[in-house]
């Protein structure tokens, strides 16, 4: 045990920034924005690996458009190394969809196992030199966050992704109390699904409500991060498998991505 912390510290003291995305429920646009984040830091010029560890319902590769089997990502090194999938030039990827060897396949693990295999993931990837290293996290405090931040050890920080209405406000204030226990910074929250701009007309609908996670954040003094409308585009993006970043770079919804990156690389 004490070996294992040795060698992820090794393998993370060259990683510079880590950085945990939670949310309270599944479905607000966790992964969505995990991987945007991604795409953003890389296409700066930044050196970043995404580490999936929804490991029951692992999006990453689907919103990426990569796949890889277990054959190509386990290498034939002693003891076997996994080697992170690369999404781009500055952009690697780790997640349990490349060991599950069937897109249908069904994770039935117990939480030791989860735990094990996140220290998989931060101790036998060859993630090499990074700057940053942005972990999607399954919704909630469950196992899996709680098995990250632990093994991580000093994460930079989190960033915690929520939709405006109550309902999921309240699971978000949970996250907040996640964190602050467990000494985890809290680098912001993003609001998303946050209003819809109607294409014919131009009208913003607040379907869910706006701007509850806005003062969510100031209530709980901690730091706001952007705004993202409900777009449709990201939906389109997301199951084509090309980042919407990649693909709609001049929107309204690219720019609020672009504003919650510089809101933290300024903390950084
Ligand atoms: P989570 O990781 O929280 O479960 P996902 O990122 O997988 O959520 O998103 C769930 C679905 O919602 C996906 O189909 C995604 O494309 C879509 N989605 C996320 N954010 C938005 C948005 N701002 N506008 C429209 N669709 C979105």
């Amino acid at each position: 045990m004490a070996n294992d912390h040795a060698e992820i510290g090794m393998r993370m003291e060259k990683i510079k920034h880590k950085i945990l995305v939670l949310s309270g429920k599944g479905g607000v646009g966790k992964s969505t924005v995990a991987a945007n984040l991604a795409v953003s830091l890389a296409g700066q010029g930044a050196k970043v690996g995404l580490l999936d560890v929804d490991i029951h319902g692992p999006s990453i590769p689907q919103l990426l458009g990569i796949s890889a089997t277990p054959d190509q990502v386990i290498t034939q090194s002693e003891p076997p190394l996994l080697s992170p999938v690369r999404a781009s030039p500055n952009l690697c990827v780790m997640s349990t969809a490349f060991l599950l060897g069937h897109r249908d396949a069904a994770v039935i693990w117990r939480g030791p196992m989860k735990h094990n295999v996140i220290k998989q993931f931060l101790k036998d990837v060859a993630w090499g030199d990074l700057d940053y290293l942005i972990v999607d996290s399954p919704p909630g405090t469950g196992d899996e966050p709680l098995a990250a931040v632990q093994l991580l050890g000093n994460a930079t920080g989190a960033v915690i992704v929520t939709t405006p209405q109550e309902l999921a406000i309240s699971d978000v204030r949970k996250c907040v109390t996640f964190c602050r226990q467990l000494d985890l910074p809290i680098l912001g929250v993003v609001e998303n699904m946050s209003g819809f701009v109607c294409p014919s007309c131009g009208e913003c609908i607040a379907i869910f409500k706006s701007g509850g996670g806005q003062s969510m954040a100031e209530s709980l003094k901690i730091p706001f991060l952007t705004r993202i409308p409900i777009d449709p585009r990201l939906v389109e993006a997301g199951d084509s498998g090309i980042s919407y970043l990649t693909r709609f770079p001049e929107t309204e919804t690219a720019r609020a991505f672009e504003t919650a990156v510089a809101r933290i690389a300024r903390t950084m």
